[in-house]
């Protein structure tokens, strides 16, 4: 039997609530399909502050490094939001990426069918559903590059610099042709090379990979365009690949586009398929042990685990059809409509397992 070790870090807020969720329906896919997983939990964020004084203790850092995979719940919270700034729970987030190399952020935008009314574009726009993966540089360009300030005949400037390297681009553009190659064989590269030198490179670079893959079509946009067609025409793009700054933006635009934060994975990926996976929302103080949570976003994350780094497709194809099955009869309070069940956050977790 296949066995993988997950290092479990379950954080602040609704955090362990989310993540408890996610571990059940691993452990009940993981039984059919004849895997085994083994769990390490440790502390991150507020917690680990709580714990040990500071939001990464090196633990914690150890046992990811020794992982196959890492699961991660939300940081942050009231609790520690007066600390210093390098003190604060987010900076763990950071940390974390940082030391496990991270530097491929995969956002998938998806609309289950039946909460396209959730969706803030029109129906028509939609279509049927929509699902859209964005591929994001996560460790170069501008929030990486040289930054300063300096005076000059009294008047103060400040600068940050996009700067990338072939291989920085490479590695990224064989990450979104790979995925590419794993859905509709269609990448979009969005840069800004009608004005940025970067961008050009940037072109440059994706087009080379791309002799690699003949089997994708290739398409350049400009990072003002992309912003516009995602809400003007979303269903003409499969996978978008971009930049660290371009994409912060154009992935939370397009998983905007989707209408419930609750829903929405996230896989942050380095080399050999080690990856990180987390909900893209925060950690809801404001709901934090009432059983309001959504376990959705942390059980699709969980999908993505079994896709990308267990090499498991059809156990994540499996959670992916039971959460769209279970979405047509029961809702967490942040996606209720009338004529479905009020669930709370471990009665979806127990649904989508009975689903499985
Ligand atoms: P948030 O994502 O935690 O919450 C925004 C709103 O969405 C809240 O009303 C919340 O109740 C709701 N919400 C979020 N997730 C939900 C879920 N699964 N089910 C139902 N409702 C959900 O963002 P925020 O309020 O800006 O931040 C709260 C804390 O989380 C802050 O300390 C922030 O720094 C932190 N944060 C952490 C991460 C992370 O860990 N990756 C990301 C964003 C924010």
């Amino acid at each position: 039997m296949k066995t993988y070790q997950i290092t479990v870090l379950k954080g602040d807020g609704i955090g362990p609530e989310i993540v408890d969720q996610a571990i059940k329906v691993l452990n009940k896919v993981t039984e059919k399909y004849h895997v085994r997983i083994n769990y390490q939990e440790e502390y991150i964020g507020g917690a680990a502050i709580d714990a040990t004084g500071i939001p990464l203790p090196q633990q914690t850092i150890d046992a990811c490094q020794a992982s196959d995979a890492v699961l991660l719940g939300a940081v942050g919270g009231p609790k520690w939001d007066s600390m210093p700034g390098n003190r604060r729970p987010e900076t763990g987030l950071l940390g974390i990426r940082s030391a496990l190399g991270l530097y491929a952020n995969l956002r998938p935008a998806v609309i289950f069918e039946p909460l396209r009314s959730a969706s803030p574009l029109k129906e028509e726009i939609i279509g049927d559903a929509l699902d859209i993966l964005v591929v994001r540089e996560l460790t170069g360009g501008i929030y990486f590059g040289q930054r300063g300030r300096n005076t000059v005949d009294s008047v103060e400037s400040a600068y940050d610099t996009e700067r990338y390297s072939v291989t920085e681009v490479e590695r990224i553009a064989h990450i979104g042709f790979e995925m590419a190659q794993k859905r509709n064989k269609s990448l979009c590269s969005v840069d800004k090379a009608n004005v940025l030198e970067s961008s050009r490179l940037w072109r440059e670079t994706v087009i080379r990979v791309s002799q690699e893959y003949p089997d994708v079509a290739l398409e350049h946009m400009y990072v003002d365009n992309c912003a516009m067609q995602l809400v003007r025409n979303p269903k003409q793009f499969d996978v978008i690949l971009t930049s660290n700054i371009f994409g912060d933006i154009l992935s939370d635009e397009a998983s905007m586009i989707s209408g419930s934060i609750g829903m929405l994975a996230s896989a942050s990926l380095g080399k050999n398929q080690f990856g990180l996976y987390e909900p893209i929302h925060g950690s809801a103080p404001d709901i934090a042990g009432t059983g309001k949570a959504n376990p959705l976003a942390t059980i699709l994350s969980v999908a993505m685990m079994l896709r990308y780094t267990l090499g498991e497709p059809q156990a994540a194809k499996a959670i992916e059809t039971a959460v769209a099955e279970v979405l047509t009869k029961a809702r967490t309070p942040d996606i209720y409509t009338e004529g479905t069940q009020l669930v709370n956050c471990s009665e979806m977790g127990d649904l989508v397992c009975e689903l499985l």
